[in-house]
C-alpha cells in the first residue's frame, strides 16, 4: 500500500466542507478510515445533536504517558469571501497550497496523519495521540467535550501539542477571553415624556464607559508581560445594537464586548466586576421600572496559556520544531484548555502563518508542510526511544 504524502491528504482535508456551523462527521469518517488501514482504531467524542463529533486515536503502548498532537477540523466561513480559486480544492500556485483550512489547520492535521504509517511500523516505547476536535472557531468548545471524557482516562498524558499555525515556531502562551452579551431592557415611552421611561441605550452607554475605565485600569496598572504585542490585558465593546426611532425611548440595548487577559489576571473577576456595576445601575433603573433589568452573559470563552519557558515540553517542542525561540500570540487557541482541564503540559507548533488563516485565498506554503512532516519523524523518533 503506497503511503499517501501530506499534500495528499491535505487535498482530500480541504475537499470536506468544515466550517464551524455545519457537521464534520463526513471529514471525521475519512479520518477514521484512513487510521482504520493501518490499524489504528479511533473513537469518536460528539456534541450533544450528534452532527458532530471529536475524534481521539492512540498509536503505541496504552498505560505510557505520551504526547498529544492537536488540533481543529472545523474552519470559518468563506461567506462573503472573494477567492481566486475553489476554497474546497487545493490549488497550487508559487510554491503555497491555497484552500480553507490548508493553514488553519488541516495542514498539521495532514502532516499528522502522513506520519501514522511510521508512527505505526516503529514500534513505540511511548503513545502518540491524536485529538482532533470541533467548534475551535467558535471559541475552542468542542475540545472540552473529549477533555471530560479525558480526565477519566487512567494514564495522564505527559505533553500536548497543539499544532495551530505559528510557522513552525514554539508559543508557549496567550491570553484567556471572555466573550460577553450585555443586554439592557428599559421602558419605552414617547421621547416627549423621556423621564417616564428608562432608556436601554443611555444605561448601555455607561457599561460601554465602564469597559473603557476598565481597560484604561489594565493598561497602566495590570499585568504586564513584553512577550505579547499588546503587553497588557484588554477590554472592549464590539457591538451595540439598540433603538428604533428618534421619538422612542429605547427599551432594548444589547451590547458584544470581551475581555483579553493576561495569565496571571483573574478573567472571572473583570467578569464580576461588570456584573456588579450591571446590579448598581439595574437598581436605579427599577426605581422608574420595576421591571427593566440587565443582563450579563459569558456566552464564548478560554482559559489563557502559560507553559515556562524552561518546562519539558516547551525544549521537548523546540527539539521537534529545530527552533530555539519562544514567543506569545495574542489568539487563543484549544491549548490553554488541555492545559487548565487535563493538567497536561503544553505548547503550540504547526504550520502556516496565522496571517494567512481565515482569509480570502488562504494558503500554506509547501516549504512549511515540509517542515512539519521532518517534526513529525523527529516526534516518532522520540516516541520509540522512550
Ligand atoms: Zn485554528
Amino acid at each position: 500500500m503506497p503511503i499517501p504524502t501530506t499534500r495528499a491528504i491535505l487535498a482530500d482535508l480541504v475537499g470536506f466542507d468544515t466550517t464551524s456551523r455545519d457537521s464534520n462527521l463526513p471529514l471525521v469518517a475519512h479520518v477514521e478510515a484512513f487510521l482504520g488501514r493501518y490499524g489504528v482504531e479511533s473513537r469518536r467524542v460528539y456534541d450533544e445533536t450528534g452532527a458532530k463529533a471529536n475524534l481521539w486515536a492512540t498509536i503505541g503502548p496504552k498505560d505510557v504517558p505520551g504526547l498529544i498532537l492537536s488540533g481543529h477540523t472545523d474552519t470559518v466561513p468563506v461567506d462573503g469571501q472573494d477567492w481566486a480559486s475553489d476554497p474546497f480544492g487545493l490549488e497550487e500556485r508559487d510554491g503555497r497550497l491555497y484552500g480553507r483550512g490548508s493553514c488553519d489547520m488541516k495542514g498539521f492535521l495532514a502532516a499528522a496523519l502522513a506520519a501514522v504509517p511510521s508512527m505505526v511500523a516503529a514500534d513505540l516505547a511511548r503513545p502518540i495521540h491524536l485529538a482532533f476536535s470541533y467548534d475551535e472557531e467558535v471559541g475552542c468548545v468542542g475540545v472540552k467535550r473529549l477533555l471530560e471524557v479525558l480526565q477519566d482516562e487512567p494514564v495522564k498524558p505527559a505533553f500536548c501539542i497543539v499544532g495551530e499555525p505559528t510557522l513552525m515556531q514554539v508559543v508557549i502562551g496567550h491570553k484567556a477571553k471572555r466573550s460577553i452579551r450585555v443586554t439592557v431592557r428599559g421602558r419605552t415611552c414617547h421621547s416627549s415624556l423621556a423621564p417616564q421611561g428608562v432608556n436601554a441605550v443611555d444605561y448601555a452607554a455607561l457599561l460601554i464607559v465602564r469597559m473603557r475605565e476598565i481597560a484604561r485600569r489594565l493598561a497602566e496598572a495590570g499585568a504586564v508581560d513584553a512577550a505579547y504585542d499588546v503587553p497588557y490585558t484588554t477590554a472592549h465593546t464590539g457591538v451595540v445594537n439598540g433603538g428604533t426611532a428618534l421619538n422612542i425611548v429605547p427599551d432594548l440595548c444589547r451590547l458584544d464586548c470581551e475581555f483579553r487577559v493576561m495569565p496571571g489576571e483573574d478573567a472571572d473577576a473583570l467578569v464580576d466586576e461588570l456584573q456588579a456595576y450591571a446590579r448598581e445601575l439595574e437598581a436605579e433603573m427599577q426605581d422608574v421600572a420595576p421591571e427593566a433589568g440587565i443582563e450579563v452573559d459569558v456566552f464564548a470563552g478560554f482559559p489563557g496559556l502559560e507553559t515556562a519557558p524552561e518546562a519539558d515540553v516547551t525544549v521537548l517542542a523546540k527539539r521537534l520544531a529545530e527552533s530555539n525561540g519562544h514567543s506569545k500570540v495574542a489568539y487563543g487557541t484549544e491549548a490553554g484548555r488541555f492545559h487548565a482541564m487535563l493538567g497536561v503540559p503544553t505548547a503550540i507548533v504547526g504550520p502556516g502563518s496565522i496571517e494567512q488563516a481565515h482569509k480570502a485565498d488562504e494558503y500554506i506554503e509547501i516549504a512549511q508542510l515540509d517542515a512539519c512532516d521532518r517534526f513529525m519523524q523527529r516526534l516518532v523518533d522520540w516516541a520509540r526511544q522512550g
